[in-house]
């Protein structure tokens, strides 16, 4: 690994510049939150999200964004800010999971397909199932009927491939699925 993030901690080598001075700035006066400092974080979970939570150097900072926010019921918790090193540590740690998650990401998009790697798409047009099934009974139809149906085909498609198979074919015809419904019915 390579970046500001591998150098020596503490050591004379560093690149102070690519460092972060400061663990935040105060979200409110924008005035720097010292590495194992105090500061305060709203009791609200939209205020504490992951890529946009909100920091504040003092209460009084927390109370001005109250208003804005419009919470009703809030109250400002005081919290310790990691240290240089423990937030380095955090930050090399997201990265690295960042990493891997781009990296299964990238995975599942060139495969595009489901643990045992086929599409588990939804077969069946499912405005025209249930218009059919309103016009023939008036009623509706679950959305869990549909996957069920979807995973049903998928068998029968199977089937109708090895029918094909066997008869030589690279193609699958409406005789194989013929095949396949006819043998059922006895
Ligand atoms: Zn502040
Ligand atoms: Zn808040």
């Amino acid at each position: 690994m390579s970046g500001p993030l591998s150098g020596k901690l503490g050591g004379d080598v560093m690149d102070v510049s690519a460092q972060p001075q400061q663990y935040k700035l105060c979200s409110e006066c924008k005035r720097p939150i010292a590495f194992a400092a105090e500061y305060y974080r709203c009791s609200v979970s939209t205020c504490n999200r992951k890529r946009t939570g909100l920091f504040f150097c003092s209460v009084s900072c927390w109370d001005a964004h109250v208003p804005m926010m419009r919470h009703r019921d809030a109250w400002a918790e005081k919290t310790v800010a990691p240290t240089r090193q423990q937030f380095l540590a955090e930050l090399a740690e997201e990265e690295k999971a960042q990493q891997m998650a781009e990296q299964a990401d990238k995975g599942r998009r060139i495969v595009g397909l489901s643990d045992d790697g086929l599409p588990k798409d939804v077969l069946v047009v499912v405005s025209k199932l249930k218009a059919y099934v309103k016009a023939r009974s008036d009623m509706s139809t679950s959305d869990g009927a549909i996957d069920v149906l979807s995973a049903h085909l998928r068998k029968l498609c199977d089937r109708a491939i090895r029918h094909a198979g066997t008869a030589g074919r690279k193609t699958v015809m409406d005789r194989d699925f013929e095949a396949i419904l006819a043998s059922d019915d006895d």
